[in-house]
């Protein structure tokens, strides 16, 4: 599979971009011509000057990739089944329902008045659409606190999707208690909620997670610091609020890498986040102690569907000239995604 991912990369030229996540696998990865977060990669995808962009990642950001692309340019997914448990929590028709059911309520006007609607980058393009038209913005782990105040600033109420756990991680952070930011269930009457409730909260969360940082619980940082005294937690903010709370730190994936790049030798380092990430780490570091919080398996299943085999296949399509797994957003979902999109480029975090 190497060589002829090599042999139809050499053949395809600067025509071709290869981007990859940080969760993919070592086998994927060491093919890419730039790895980042999904933050990093939708900037990267927007500069991107070959034709044909292949995205190593999942559904959504293929997606954003292709919001946020040249009209000529063609974003390519190796598997098409590689998506996202978290964006998936989310469908546009049940987040219309809720925005519908805040108009009814008085919340807000329906259009970006009363409340900022902000989703996370892990969201569907049909999402990032609604926020756009609502005057709302994308955000990603890395801007996700400059978003909030971007956000507050416009509106005294945020509505945040998909990730309740960033959502209640950021606010935390800016000095919102906890009992101002409530949970909205799509699958209960009102979202679960009360009137009352949803009035005086500043952030309504969407009840949505990532089936992999939830996993980390609590007692594994009990656990870790009393096998490997000293130890440094560092987790992704998509893990619980109990378990940042115990953390040293929390950030994004290329804030966990930084954190462990910059340590000096001898540090010790147990990580809350993928399980690619983490091992690459410990290999990139082998002067520092770097393992998982959790050893029982913290593995992005859909980001692991890319691999060499569907990335060999797309290529050599390319290479004669068939464009296999295009990702393509509808033209009207384009154009307010992009307005969402632009926006969080805008703001830095
Ligand atoms: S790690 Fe979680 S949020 Fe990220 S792609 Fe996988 S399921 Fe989605």
């Amino acid at each position: 599979m190497d060589a002829r991912i090599r042999a139809a990369r050499e053949i395809l030229g600067e025509q071709c971009v290869v981007l990859g996540h940080h969760y993919q696998r070592d086998e994927v990865i060491q093919f890419s011509d730039f790895q980042g977060d999904s933050w990093r990669l939708s900037e990267l995808a927007s500069q991107a000057s070959g034709r044909y962009i292949i995205f190593c990642g999942v559904h959504f950001m293929a997606e954003s990739a292709d919001v946020l692309a040249r009209p000529d340019q063609v974003v390519i997914l190796p598997d098409l089944n590689a998506g996202c448990s978290m964006a998936d929590m989310a469908e546009i028709s049940q987040v219309e329902d809720a925005w519908e059911q805040f108009v009814r309520l008085g919340l807000t006007t329906g259009h970006g008045s009363g409340i900022s609607p902000l989703t996370y980058m892990n969201s569907a393009a049909a999402i990032k659409a609604f926020v756009g038209e609502r005057g709302g913005a994308v955000c990603t782990s890395s801007n996700a606190r400059a978003a909030m105040e971007w956000a507050f600033a416009r509106n005294e109420k945020i509505f945040f999707l998909p990730d309740q756990h960033l959502g209640r991680n950021t606010g935390y952070a800016m000095g919102i208690p906890l009992d101002e930011m409530v949970v909205w269930d799509p699958y209960q009457l009102q979202g679960g909620l009360s009137a009352d409730s949803l009035r005086k909260a500043s952030v309504i969360l969407w009840k949505g997670h990532c089936s992999v940082h939830q996993r980390f619980l609590p007692e594994h940082v009990d656990r870790i610091r009393e096998r490997h005294p000293g130890i440094h937690v560092i987790v992704h903010p998509e893990c619980r609020w109990e378990v940042c709370q115990k953390a040293d730190d929390t950030g994004s994936t290329d804030k966990l890498r930084r954190l462990v790049a910059e340590a000096p030798a001898g540090e010790k380092f147990a990580i809350g986040t993928e399980i690619h990430l983490v091992n690459r780490l410990a290999k990139e570091h082998p002067n520092k102690t770097v393992v998982t919080l959790n050893d029982s398996g913290c593995l992005c299943t859909t980001m692991y569907r890319i691999s060499p085999q569907h990335l060999a296949w797309s290529l050599e399509n390319l290479v004669e000239g068939t464009v296999v797994n295009q990702i393509k957003v509808r033209p009207a979902v384009k154009h307010w995604a992009k307005v969402a999109l632009d926006r969080m480029l805008q703001i830095r975090g």
